[in-house]
């Protein structure tokens, strides 16, 4: 399930929920029919597909050479069964599960899979859209004559993508987006769930408001608070009550709450490619000390990399921006001796850059870091003959640990995982 940013309100800034459509020509053309394809436990069902081994022991994919730091990314449906769950520490899985089979993320592997995924999907639609590695919204109105309802669609599809590439997955098929995607999460694993126009209330306002796409751990907090609990309360409460606490993206968690999301199902490339990438952010408190600057260098850094990797591309300056606590900012820029995405090198930077210009412990009050002069990944990977093997290979296995990374963060919040100082940390 996705639970949206940790750190904030309802973010709609993936795909395009924030689109006002006209309703009345929305109705003229009738309902549409939208499945949400979701592949269940992905990473582990890959792992299987090279090692048909693993499917007879409790399996879980983890994200760390060293065990001792690395959390589960994924599990097999026999590790579910003792209780393993993704985001958490090796060492606490292997408490609940001794004889627990951890294996490393295979590099590439997600994508390529994803990608045979994807392709069996495009034979039902031209109007497929990719939400992470492993789930599409498909809009099949204009196949339904071809391969029959909706039903029979996902129904068809779940056998093929078993069958051909050996992973199961779970299908929501509704009139929407929002309901599709919900829809994907009522049954797992290789089941497929309808939410249909007419009978969608009895469906999904029972429902925890928390299933809806975009309401995070922060936003079901601030419902519960206004007394909203279920998808129902969202739908049926007041306008000006939900404005009030949310702004105007509480209006539209209402409106999807009643069925009323005009999104489209996008082919893929919505967001333009940047020229730059930065991330800035006043802290709770000034940066005090090293580890207080360095966290919060390294904190941006992940999500200027995380935003580099989504568009395939590389930065070859990083820069920063300084503000003290007279509000004075201070610019500086470095050039790198190899294009990169990775947060470790950017941040590596970037902390180098604001080391040496802060005088003694000057308190920061905030700080911002870019990453410019943007070059495609594959332009640089494929002139590999000015680095070492050895280099190319470690620069693709960490590549491949911090984009695993991306995807979890992704789908279970910023905090679930990455430097494990962000979890309660006093600035953010
Ligand atoms: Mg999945």
């Amino acid at each position: 399930m996705y639970m949206g940013p940790s750190d904030g309100g309802p973010s709609f800034r993936v795909s395009n929920f924030h689109e006002v459509k006209d309703e009345r020509s929305i109705a003229a053309q009738g309902f549409r029919t939208i499945l949400h394809c979701d592949a269940n436990s992905f990473f582990a069902s890959c792992e299987t597909m090279l090692h048909p081994e693993y499917a007879y022991v409790p399996m879980a994919v983890c994200g760390s050479v060293e065990e001792r730091h690395g959390i589960v990314l994924a599990k097999n449906e026999l590790a579910k069964k003792y209780g393993v769950q993704t985001a958490e520490p090796v060492w606490a899985a292997k408490q609940k599960c001794p004889e627990l089979l951890t294996v490393r993320p295979t590099y590439g592997l997600y994508g390529e899979v994803s990608q045979k995924m994807n392709k069996i999907f495009y034979d039902y639609t031209d109007l497929v859209e990719p939400f992470g590695v492993d789930e599409s919204w498909l809009d099949v109105t204009g196949s339904l004559r071809l391969f029959g309802d909706g039903e029979q669609i996902a129904d068809t599809i779940r056998a093929r993508v078993k069958r051909e590439l050996g992973i199961t997955v779970s299908v929501g098929v509704s009139f929407n987006k929002i309901f599709a995607k919900l829809g994907s999460d009522i049954k797992k694993p290789d089941a497929t769930s309808v939410i249909p126009p007419d009978r969608f209330a009895s469906i999904v306002w029972p429902m925890p408001v928390s299933a809806l796409l975009f309401v995070g751990p922060s936003t079901t907090r601030t419902l519960k608070r206004i007394g909203v609990y279920t998808i129902g309360d969202l739908a049926c409460c007041d306008i000006e009550v939900l404005r009030r606490a949310l702004g105007k993206n509480g209006v539209l968690l209402r409106e999807f709450a009643l069925g009323r999301d005009f999104a489209d199902v996008t082919v893929s490339g919505y967001e333009p490619e940047p020229k730059s990438v930065s991330n800035g952010m006043t802290f709770r408190h000034n940066l005090q000390t090293q580890n207080d600057v360095s966290f919060a260098v390294t904190y941006l850094s992940m999500s200027v990399a995380e935003r580099l990797r989504k568009h395939n591309l590389c930065c070859n300056n990083v820069a920063v921006s300084i503000r003290s606590p007279n509000l004075t900012t201070i610019n500086r820029q470095t050039s790198l001796d190899h294009p990169t995405c990775l947060w470790s090198e950017i941040s590596r930077a970037a902390l180098a850059l604001v080391n040496a210009n802060r005088n003694g412990e000057e308190e920061i009050y905030s700080v911002t870091v870019h990453a410019e002069r943007l070059t495609r990944e594959n332009e640089f990977l494929t002139q590999q003959q000015f680095f070492p093997e050895a280099w190319e290979t470690a620069y693709r296995r960490k590549h491949s640990l911090e984009s695993t990374v991306d995807a979890i963060r992704a789908r279970y919040g910023k905090c679930a995982i990455g430097i494990a100082s962000a979890v309660n940390n006093r600035l953010l």
